[in-house]
């Protein structure tokens, strides 16, 4: 019997694709030159079997798709007790860069910008120097995709070059003594976690590896602890779109997480990761032919999270 898997991707993207809707995001000065028209998409299933349809090899910074698998590595370095001590699981409702804090002085959760430099600074062992804490994070999110990661440094430089409202945030937490370390620091090694590198395929791998208790179905590697990666993925569904993960959940129904690059990787537990990529973005920063498409995925394969089978 032919497998239907690569028509019907193949039939998502053309579907999708005259959207030309939103723009490129413009606050990182090398993101606003990247080529509005590339759109790629792709599914990967329990058995590690990966599928993709489009622009498939091409390369994008991964941004704040990198926040739950960076949540991740910090549980399963430091422990929940710790983590929660630090950065709180509650949906702030904002955008993802919004000035904001609990009244405890935690960061309401590790996917708005806040948590995530919060978030990276617990990441590793506390003794440790911040190379090795970039090294960590570097192979940690490599072990996620099953593939060595590389950072793009024009993207980081540029992100540096704007970085005054992240390191605001990042004083901020400090002020209130939940981030671990020295503000200038934690906002370099978090931007260079934005920068590394990926595709549609290994977006599809890491949402993956995060659906299946955090075994690499690819390389067999356990990456992260199964309690982790419910953790993670508990915290991805309800704030990883931010101020519209009422609108997502409801729409596609596909725990998800975006990023300002154009990226989309959705993660469902114990049965399918999907990535998506095209740089044109809506309001919230969500590639809007990404949203198409992971609502388009959600209705043919029929993985509407709510929906009675
Ligand atoms: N690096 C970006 C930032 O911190 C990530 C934001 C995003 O992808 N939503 O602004």
């Amino acid at each position: 019997m032919r497998n239907p898997v690569p028509e019907l991707l193949d039939e998502v993207l053309r579907e999708c694709a005259d959207d030309d809707g939103g723009a490129l995001h413009d606050s990182i000065p090398e993101l606003a030159e990247a080529d509005p028209d590339r759109f790629a998409i792709a599914l990967c299933t329990a058995d590690g079997t990966v599928y993709a349809s489009g622009d498939a090899e091409h390369r994008f910074t991964i941004q704040s798709i990198s926040k739950p698998l960076a949540y991740a590595l910090a549980l399963a370095d430091r422990g929940i007790e710790t983590v929660l001590e630090h950065v709180g699981v509650e949906p702030s409702g904002d955008a993802f860069n919004e000035i904001s804090l609990e009244r405890s002085g935690r960061p309401r959760n590790p996917m708005i910008n806040v948590g995530a430099v919060t978030t990276h600074a617990l990441i590793g062992d506390p003794e440790w120097s911040l190379a090795e804490r970039d090294e960590r994070v570097r192979s940690g999110l490599s072990a996620f995709a099953g593939r060595e990661l590389e950072i793009d440094d024009a993207v980081f430089e540029s992100e540096r070059s704007v970085a005054s409202h992240t390191l605001a945030l990042a004083y901020l937490a400090h002020s209130q003594g939940k981030l671990d370390g020295e503000p200038h620091d934690a906002v370099d090694g978090y931007i260079r976690q934005c920068s590394m590198l990926v595709d549609v395929r290994d977006l599809a791998v890491m949402a993956m590896t995060l659906a299946g208790g955090g075994r690499n179905p690819v390389t067999g590697e356990q990456v992260v602890p199964v309690w982790a990666c419910t953790q993670a993925l508990s915290v991805m569904a309800t704030c990883g779109m931010y101020d519209a993960a009422g609108d997502w959940m409801s729409r596609v129904g596909i725990p998800a997480k975006s990023g300002v690059s154009g990226g989309v990787l959705g993660a469902l537990p114990g049965q399918i990761g999907a990535g998506a990529f095209s740089p044109r973005l809506d309001d919230v920063g969500t590639s809007v032919r990404g949203e198409q498409a992971f609502a388009r995925m959600s209705s043919e394969f029929g993985l509407h999270l709510m929906h009675a089978p």
